[in-house]
């Protein structure tokens, strides 16, 4: 067994490598905070943020789907249909993707909204994101479940009215701003 300092702490990406993963060497820098750098072999390794793509779904009556959230981060709070994208897939694409397997639904036209950067907690490491928003149409909420692991339960709501400190997310925050604005 290890026992590192870092153990069972929260710490941003880069700061859990206390080791060069090539050579072994704790000679490590990290400039501007967004790679760690072995000052014996030379290895390299970035830390640009992930991404993220979620999508606000109304349904025909104006209202909102929101999902409330079955795990931490932000457990019992509100998020979007939405993850992080796989290598390969366009945020496009993952936005699509995630509704269908967080609340099956088939989003027919797809609108961007903006961009806004996040962090994201998982298993003490915490990871720069940068999450895209966007407005999806869809022409049927007759199938919207909630059976992911991920969601408590879906829900329709009035955007304007919901308390600000009950979205998940700041990023989300500053997305539902402009939503609300663009609607
Ligand atoms: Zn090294």
């Amino acid at each position: 067994m290890t026992n590192k300092a870092s153990e069972g702490r929260n710490l941003y990406v880069l700061d859990h490598f206390e080791y060069c993963p090539k050579c072994g060497s704790n000679n490590l820098s990290r400039p501007k905070h967004i790679s760690v750098v072995c000052s014996d072999c030379g290895f390299t390794l970035y830390f640009n943020p992930t991404s993220s793509a979620a999508t606000f779904i109304e349904n025909g009556d104006g209202k909102l789907l929101v999902i409330k959230r079955a795990r931490e981060p932000s457990k019992g709070k509100f998020g979007l249909p939405g993850g992080f994208i796989d290598p390969g897939e366009t945020a496009e694409e993952c936005a699509i993707r995630e509704a269908k397997e967080e609340v099956n639904l088939e989003i027919a036209k797809i609108d961007y909204l903006g961009s806004w950067p996040n962090t994201y907690l998982h298993k003490s490491v915490l990871y720069p994101v940068l999450d895209t928003y966007f407005i999806g149409h869809v022409e049927n909420h007759q199938e919207a479940l909630g059976d992911s692991s991920e969601v408590e339960r879906i829900e329709y709501v009035d955007p304007a009215k919901v308390p600000e400190d009950q979205w998940a997310f700041p990023a989300l925050k500053q997305a539902v701003k402009k939503y609300l604005e663009t609607r």
